[in-house]
């Protein structure tokens, strides 16, 4: 929507003051969408809209990445009406401007690598299920494993008695000397509803920690903390995805 003022705007991307830019204005120096202005109170829409000044572009970059290390207790949602969502954890001045939302979902419990972006062709290409995009998750899970379980995820393993899974690895990290948990890794090429969560409930365990490390290529970055992100160029993601 075409809500904000182009001398607001001007003001905001450089170093210009509203007097300046009336200044530049006159002398024909400043364009919207190729057409060039004498009156800087005519309305834009900053996410759409093109505006150069001398000819240099300096429109808004029209996709904002961010790279999340999800903590508990946080929803991957745009608004919720009990908890705080992801977005709550970006700053706000980012959120107003380019609307932002989650890649695919992670649990309540779940932590780590969440892409937040608005980038709506980026997203399908995550969340796909043509695409198969790798998702590697670690996992904590009470108990042994039983016989086979390598097996049965590289097999497909079937949920709830009627969803089939597509294969996927499983890999044992650690077992716990006492027997009482089990470290895993996870790599599926799908996302369904609590998929990790569900699998192990097939083969009667129980998933006490979950953690998402890796999307495609992109790895969570281990200097990030719970509740930090990292910001990343358009190329950045889409190399890695
Ligand atoms: N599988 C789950 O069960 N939960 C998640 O959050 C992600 C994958």
């Amino acid at each position: 929507t075409k809500n904000m003022r182009v001398d607001k705007f001007l003001s905001q991307q450089t170093v210009l003051s509203r007097k300046e830019i009336k200044k530049l204005a006159k002398k024909k120096r400043i364009a919207v969408n190729q057409e060039v202005i004498k009156k800087t109170d005519i309305k834009i829409d900053p996410m759409v809209d093109t505006v150069t000044l001398d000819g240099i572009d300096i429109s808004y970059e029209p996709y904002i990445y961010y790279v999340l290390n999800k903590p508990q207790g946080v929803v991957s949602a745009t608004w919720d009406n009990q908890w705080p969502t992801v977005i709550d954890l970006l700053p706000p001045e980012d959120v107003v401007i380019y609307e932002p939302a989650p890649v695919g979902r992670l649990d309540k419990d779940t932590t780590g690598l969440l892409i937040v972006t608005n980038d709506g062709q980026l997203n399908h290409q995550i969340v796909s299920p043509n695409r198969h995009v790798e998702k590697e998750y670690r996992a904590t899970i009470s108990g042994r494993l039983p016989e086979r379980a390598i097996e049965r995820f590289a097999e497909g393993i079937v949920i709830d008695g009627n969803e089939k899974c597509l294969p996927a690895q499983l890999m044992i990290e650690e077992e716990d000397a006492s027997e009482m948990a089990t470290k895993v890794r996870v790599i599926l090429l799908e996302g369904k509803y609590h998929q990790v969560k569900r699998m192990f409930q097939a083969l009667n365990c129980e998933v006490m920690t979950l953690e998402r490390i890796r999307i495609g290529a992109m790895t969570l970055p281990s200097d990030l903390a719970l509740g930090d992100y990292k910001k990343y160029s358009y190329d950045e993601l889409n190399e890695a995805i």
